[in-house]
């Protein structure tokens, strides 16, 4: 198989994780989702975009946990050729004075107007490399930091190097979805000093680079910055590629920081929520940094019974998801009943896989996402005396969890092991479930499934945030900590309801207040005035999930970050 690249510019779109479907594991939490739901809306809209990662043969892992909630891992296996087309093109590169090379394999997005978008997974388990660089695309975010530092030369050198084995002559502009791919710089940096005989630090050579780079940062912490030490990039890149980073004052404090890679060499950078924007410009004084708010993808994230809904009362949705306003007039009883069935399709999906029955009349909480310690996932879990009074006093509730912690992650393996002691304690009193191997698929059930959609990050951290979105799409709302894309989603007891002030960070204040908004608040209404629920349930779908989406999201982008290049 070969690639017919198309004629007219292409925006690539490089992101170490996609998370195209729920067979292909190769992403493991937000980040990814994003880049596939982005890919999806570029399809449908149809924006000449290439999407580049690796092939992650063994994916992200797979999630067991014992009866205490004791997270262990193993590879997952998959096969790529049952889901995507092996291309016969290759290119390499450099690794430690080795040539590695670069097999491609392709999935294709189909878009209905314009040219398909194709995703290009770069494979280096070829017969011509050693065996260790075989391995080099086998695991997401696993290994040390050599493992890393060479996936990111695959995937940021090798994916330009690939696309030019494709044929593709006119990529405009290189979208970094996060700093993982900022070597492609380099790469765009090499080829302009060949072509021009320039030095490194030449303005014009550096002004071409940066004229082709858009890159969007998506966390607030720079302690989660990607970095390596100049001893590990001298040895994998060698002296010369080294000294052309140092050139340039890319290399500082002995290190390679990848975000600021990516930010030196980018003309448009955008965080991923207005927050994000005002964090990132105050960490980075020095650039100009804009925002695009995140969105999900609406097919993708839209339960059965609320696709019917919408195709019968505003079946241009699927084409213009801001006509999900007009939501805002479709009879309650309708919404109640579509919510319901998504209900009782999670009820059942959580029987099928646990045993455990729970009540569709009771009121269930949600709360699913990667398990890292700024997420708090144990915040519900504070005082769990005041949590068994609400539910024997304002009425029953059951809860839902799930995520994987990174495998080198104890601290947030601790907070699984703490929901499980929670669960026991609360045992007779209050349901919880927690449920393995969250992925696309369960977030499907979990996101629309439950009553409430629980985020309780500790501030700043949440750049975003998308769960919250996708329960939106299926008339459910959030109780959430104001941080991320909840200040632009919340308006208090219309799309759903804040923990805690704007301006604060407690734990012990935030408990309180989430406490407080479940006691006298949200249960009550939910059930003494379920119209009342439902109102709110319509007014998250009409003011949140007509915004909140990777349709509005990719034409802010292409107006903004990509039309520029044209
Ligand atoms: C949407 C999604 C996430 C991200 O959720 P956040 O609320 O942004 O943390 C993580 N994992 C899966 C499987 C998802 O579908």
């Amino acid at each position: 198989m070969t690639m017919q690249p198309p004629q007219a510019s292409v925006v690539a779109y490089f992101s170490m994780e996609i998370g195209l479907d729920s067979s292909i594991p190769t992403y493991a939490g937000g980040l990814g989702i994003l880049a596939g739901d982005s890919l999806r809306a570029a399809s449908e809209i149809g924006i000449p975009m290439i999407g580049v990662t690796l092939l992650h043969r063994k994916g992200y892992f797979r999630q067991h946990l014992d009866s205490d909630g004791n997270q262990t891992e193993s590879p997952v296996e998959w096969k790529p050729e049952e889901h995507l087309q092996k291309l016969s093109e290759r290119c390499s590169v450099t690794i430690e004075g080795r040539q590695v090379w670069i097999g491609a394999w392709r999935y294709i997005l189909p878009s209905p107007i314009a040219d398909d978008v194709p995703v290009i997974f770069l494979d280096t388990a070829l017969p011509e490399n050693s065996e260790w660089d075989r391995t080099l695309t086998d695991y997401l975010y696993g290994g040390d930091k050599h493992y890393r530092f060479c996936q990111e030369v695959v995937l940021g050198l090798g994916g330009l190097a690939i696309l030019s084995a494709l044929g593709y002559a006119n990529v405009t502009v290189c979208h970094m979805n996060e700093g993982h791919s900022a070597l492609l710089t380099l790469g765009l940096l090499n080829r302009e000093m060949e072509r021009t005989g320039l030095p490194a630090d030449d303005q014009r050579t550096l002004d071409v680079v940066r004229d082709r780079c858009v890159f969007t940062t998506h966390t607030p912490v720079p302690a989660a910055f990607d970095k390596f030490p100049t001893d590990l990039v001298r040895q994998v890149l060698g002296e010369e590629q080294t000294q052309k980073l140092m050139s340039i004052e890319c290399l500082s404090d002995d290190t390679l920081n990848m975000t600021f890679l990516a930010l030196f060499f980018s003309r448009y950078i955008n965080g991923v929520s207005m927050r994000h924007e005002e964090i990132s410009s105050s960490m980075f004084p020095s650039y100009p940094i804009n925002s695009v708010s995140n969105g999900v993808h609406a097919l993708t994230w839209t339960s059965e019974p609320f696709k019917r809904l919408y195709d019968r009362h505003v079946p241009q949705w699927r084409d213009d998801n801001l006509y999900l306003r007009y939501v805002v007039s479709v009879p309650l009883p309708e919404i109640h009943h579509a919510h319901l069935e998504a209900k009782e399709a999670l009820l059942s999906e959580i029987k099928q896989r646990t045993g455990i029955i729970l009540n569709p009349s009771v009121m269930t909480l949600g709360f699913a996402r990667r398990m890292t310690p700024y997420k708090r996932a144990d915040l519900l879990f504070y005082d769990l005396e005041r949590l068994k009074k609400i539910a024997s006093q304002a009425g029953p509730i059951q809860i839902i969890y799930a995520g994987k912690a990174h495998p080198q992650d104890e601290a947030g393996k601790v907070i699984i092991r703490k929901i499980y002691q929670a669960a026991k304690q609360l045992s007779g009193t209050i349901p919880v479930v927690f449920l393995e191997e969250y992925d696309l698929s369960l977030a499907k059930y979990v996101c629309s499934g439950v009553d409430l959609w629980m985020n309780t990050p500790q501030k700043p951290e949440e750049a975003s945030g998308t769960s919250g979105m996708k329960a939106a799409f299926n008339g459910v709302p959030s109780l959430s900590v104001l941080d991320g894309w909840w200040i632009e989603g919340h308006f208090e007891g219309i799309t759903g309801w804040s923990i805690g002030q704007p301006a604060e960070a407690s734990t012990v204040k935030e408990a309180d207040s989430l406490y407080d908004k479940l006691e006298n608040i949200i249960v009550p209404i939910f059930y003494q005035h379920p119209s009342d629920f439902d109102t709110v349930r319509r007014s998250a779908i009409a003011i949140n999930a007509s915004y909140f989406n990777t349709r509005r999201m990719m034409l802010q982008y292409l107006e903004h970050a990509y039309m520029p290049a044209y």
